[in-house]
């Protein structure tokens, strides 16, 4: 018998998150980010949930291929454009969308030798000073790309740094938002503008950060893009991925007796643990500590002791009639329709949910349900 972990993708959850995303962005179409092989859950795996996003944005010319061998014809967007000129050949050949960051791009656009002219993404660095090009530079870009016969179309496009801040209006999205529309006012074309954070808070009320087109990531997957000032409930989200393992033992122990690795819990009065076949080499976070919730046969419960290569060890007091065989949810849909969002997991470990889905280890089996 394998080891008794799985994680299970819910089609059903992805489908609903994308249709929170449609409601908040309003006219605006939107883009699945499916990237970093769509957030851990696995392309193929989330392409029949995800199928009525307006387009598929990723980085990877073998995840492009990925959504065209899935028969996708509509929109693919590449985020970070062509890192060198022959990835043009396979935007010519695959019709991809790409991102056009710096003057090197335009270059090798302007000696690109191609049948059908390209749709490109101008991306502007409104001041998270990742990728783009500065706003005094933007206008020239502009210009420069609309002159060549290569190009069909020009997106004007940016992204925000700050737009899961705490406090509503973040003066990051403000500072942002009056460079972008300083650097394209009067250009023509499309806008893009908002990830699942400024979709979620912004989208709906600003028709300008709303733009044409948003890029609804990890808000797709069901996790809270601004955890914990709002969490996925808040948000209507549902967990597209759920991992769990059952329990592979379980131990009565005295007060005073401590529990795994560093013996970093000892219980104050006598307790049952029950050990849980899913540790770090499966994705779960090493850094999460005592406290970090989990659900046993549906019942919240809690880590005790260290995570493990293989195990993790939690505490039964809630649910006596628990046993080996019992189902402890790490994360996702438990017993019952109990819900344990993976975004309290990664809060107690110190990260965010991005991580943990992104992180899901090869050897886990996956299905999809
Ligand atoms: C990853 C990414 C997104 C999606 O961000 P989320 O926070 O996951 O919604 C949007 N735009 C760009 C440019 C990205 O790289």
């Amino acid at each position: 018998m394998p080891r008794p972990i799985q994680a299970l993708i819910h089609s059903a959850a992805l489908a609903h998150n994308l249709m929170r995303a449609r409601a908040a962005a309003g006219d605006a179409r939107v883009w699945a980010v499916v990237k970093a092989n769509a957030y851990g859950h696995g392309i193929e795996r989330v392409f029949d949930g995800l199928r009525g996003a307006d387009g598929f944005a990723l980085l990877d010319l073998a995840e492009a291929e990925r959504i065209r061998a899935l028969g996708w014809r509509g929109p693919v967007l590449l985020l970070e454009g062509c890192f060198e000129p022959r990835d043009l050949e396979s935007c010519s050949r695959l019709n991809l969308w790409h991102v056009i960051h710096r003057e090197e791009q335009i270059d090798w656009l302007a000696a690109h030798k191609s049948a059908a002219p390209h749709r490109v993404f101008l991306k502007l660095n409104s001041g998270m000073n990742r990728l783009g090009f500065a706003p005094a530079a933007y206008r020239a870009a502009w210009l420069r790309l609309s002159g060549l016969t290569q190009v069909e179309d020009i997106t004007l496009m940016t992204h925000f740094s700050d737009a899961d801040a705490d406090d509503e209006g973040a003066p990051g999205v403000a500072s942002q938002r009056a460079a972008f529309v300083a650097a394209t006012d009067g250009l023509p074309g499309e806008r893009s503008l908002c990830n699942s954070a400024a979709t979620l808070r912004f989208a709906a009320s600003d028709t300008v950060l709303r733009g044409d087109w948003v890029r609804a990531g990890i808000m797709s997957y069901g996790s809270s893009p601004d955890h914990p000032a709002h969490d996925s409930a808040h948000w209507q989200l549902q967990p597209a991925m759920t991992l769990q393992a059952e329990l592979i033992a379980t131990q009565e122990i005295a007060a005073g007796a401590s529990v795994g690795y560093g013996s970093r819990f000892t219980a104050e009065l006598p307790m049952r643990i029950g050990v849980v076949a899913c540790g770090y080499a499966d994705g779960y976070p090493r850094s999460a500590p005592s406290g970090t919730p989990v659900l046993v046969d549906g019942v919240r419960t809690r880590l005790v002791g260290r995570v493990s290569m293989d195990m993790v060890t939690v505490d039964m007091t809630p649910v006596p009639a628990a046993r080996v065989g019992s189902v402890a949810t790490l994360w996702g849909c438990g017993a019952g329709g109990s819900v344990l969002p993976i975004d309290e997991v990664a809060h107690a470990a110190g990260t965010l949910g991005y991580e943990l889905m992104c992180a899901l280890a090869p050897r886990v089996p996956v299905s999809v349900g």
